[in-house]
């Protein structure tokens, strides 16, 4: 892409209204605008983002079996009253009335949804397991929208339902959505931490929220420090085998949100050394919730031994846009973001230091063919922008590579090529840059 043909509005000024790091780089980047209180535009740089981290979460999810629909964002009210949820879901569901004075709800979540298309079609346990998921948005009326899409009022999530006969098969339904769940938000650049956690008005007994460590986290967190760098679950993980080890490897270790933290437990199982308490950002929750919806919606199926029996449910939750903020509060300098390599907007960013001059020109259209023919998303500032302003919007936008050519390099046949990480510098032929991003 050229950035003279782009739409990318980056800001000079801080916006004041920003609180945190994430929710001012993305309004500088260009990335979002803000329509209504905690309702927000994507912009191309930010929705590119958005994109590449829903399909690291639907790749997951399609490699640990679930398989994807697509609900609608507006639901009758009638299904909220069957679940009893109607009155206890209160002023943050937006009820909607259409020309026919029927009552829709834009839907805060889809567990009752989910439940209905699944007992219109499935009567034999045969069909189980069963994960259907989707991502789709969400409104929730929050009471204080704020810090940018870390906690807006229309977002973006995916949100996935398993169905079992009974709650030890549950269990394992939930055991390959805990591991799923490790692996995406790893892929994601991001370390993730499980915590045991309160289920709130999704209903349930069990419940875990993975939790990001970062100062401007709005969670209070408590858990054992040897939690901050277990290995995580490889490609090759079976998601058929027995994943229960796996899942206790991290449940021995305490790890707890404020709501349901045990200080003397606390003290008593961690050594005063791996104490670690800290602020985090929930990027998702899974809950077990057994029979709460299969019950009264009467989603049954018949057993292998004839009679029938309430399906036991779970439920599964990734806040995608808010991971947009998650990421950047975890992975920034004072400079602006740095991206981790696979949500990166683009690949490589190559900065023209002297458009117009003929010899910086050819080298930097060789240099975009090239690398773009080879299959590499790259931004090309192709602007008239001084040098100074160049750098520093790239900078600011985060791109794991910057290669810059210009006219001084060039008279020695070289490119630099910098890493927006850790700021390291090289020289090399144009010829060795083109091999080093194609090969
Ligand atoms: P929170 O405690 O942060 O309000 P929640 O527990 O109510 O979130 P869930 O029902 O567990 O949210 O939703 C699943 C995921 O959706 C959350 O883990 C979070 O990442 C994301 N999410 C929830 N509310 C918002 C919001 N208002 N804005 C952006 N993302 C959200
Ligand atoms: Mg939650």
């Amino acid at each position: 892409m050229r950035l003279s043909r782009y739409f990318l509005p980056l800001l000079k000024e801080t916006p004041s209204e920003a609180q945190i790091v994430s929710h001012r780089f993305m309004l500088r980047a260009g990335m979002i605008r803000q329509e209504a209180a905690g309702i927000y535009a994507w912009l191309p740089l930010g929705f590119k983002v958005l994109g590449k981290i829903e399909q690291i979460v639907r790749e997951e999810m399609n490699r640990a079996g679930a398989i994807e629909i697509l609900m609608p964002t507006l639901q009758p009210s009638d299904l909220w009253k069957e679940t009893g949820r109607y009155d206890a879901y209160g002023p943050e569901m937006l009820r909607i009335t259409d020309r026919h004075e029927r009552e829709l709800v834009y839907g805060p979540t889809n567990e009752d949804m989910i439940t209905e298309i699944f007992r219109a079609y499935v009567r034999s346990y045969k069909a189980l397991p069963l994960n259907l998921y989707h991502t789709q948005w969400k409104f929730r009326d929050e009471i204080r929208p704020r810090f940018g899409v870390m906690r807006g009022r229309e977002f973006l999530m995916k949100d996935a339902y398993s169905f079992d006969l009974d709650k030890e098969a549950a269990r394992r339904s939930y055991n390959r959505m805990y591991v799923a769940y490790l692996r995406a938000f790893t892929r994601m650049g991001i370390v993730t931490i499980p915590m045991r956690a309160e289920t709130g008005p999704i209903g349930g007994d069990l419940s875990h929220e993975f939790i990001v460590l970062a100062d401007t986290g709005e969670s209070e967190v408590f858990c054992h420090k040897d939690l901050l760098d277990m290995p995580v679950p490889g490609e090759d993980v079976d998601f058929d085998g027995d994943l229960e080890p796996i899942v206790r490897q991290r449940t021995a270790l305490y790890a707890a949100t404020s709501d349901v933290h045990d200080a003397a437990r606390f003290e008593a199982e961690v050594p005063a050394d791996k104490r670690v308490t800290a602020r985090g950002i929930e990027v998702g929750q899974i809950f077990y919730f057994g029979t709460k919806y299969s019950v009264p919606m009467k989603a049954v199926v018949t057993g292998p031994d004839g009679k029938d029996v309430a399906v036991h449910g779970g439920s599964y939750g990734v806040g995608v846009s808010r991971l947009v903020g998650a990421i950047i509060e975890a992975c920034h300098d004072e400079a602006g973001i740095v991206w981790p390599a696979p949500v990166a907007p683009f690949d490589i960013g190559l900065i023209n230091l002297k458009k117009g001059d003929a010899k910086t020109d050819a080298a930097g259209e060789d240099l975009y063919a090239r690398l773009t023919k080879a299959g590499r998303d790259v931004l090309y500032d192709d602007t008239d922008e001084r040098p100074g302003a160049k750098f520093a919007s790239m900078d600011l936008i985060g791109l794991p590579t910057q290669l810059v050519v210009g006219p001084r390099g060039l008279e020695k046949g070289m490119v630099e090529v910098k890493n927006r990480a850790t700021g390291a510098k090289e020289e090399m032929t144009l010829e060795a840059a083109v091999n080093r991003f194609t090969s």
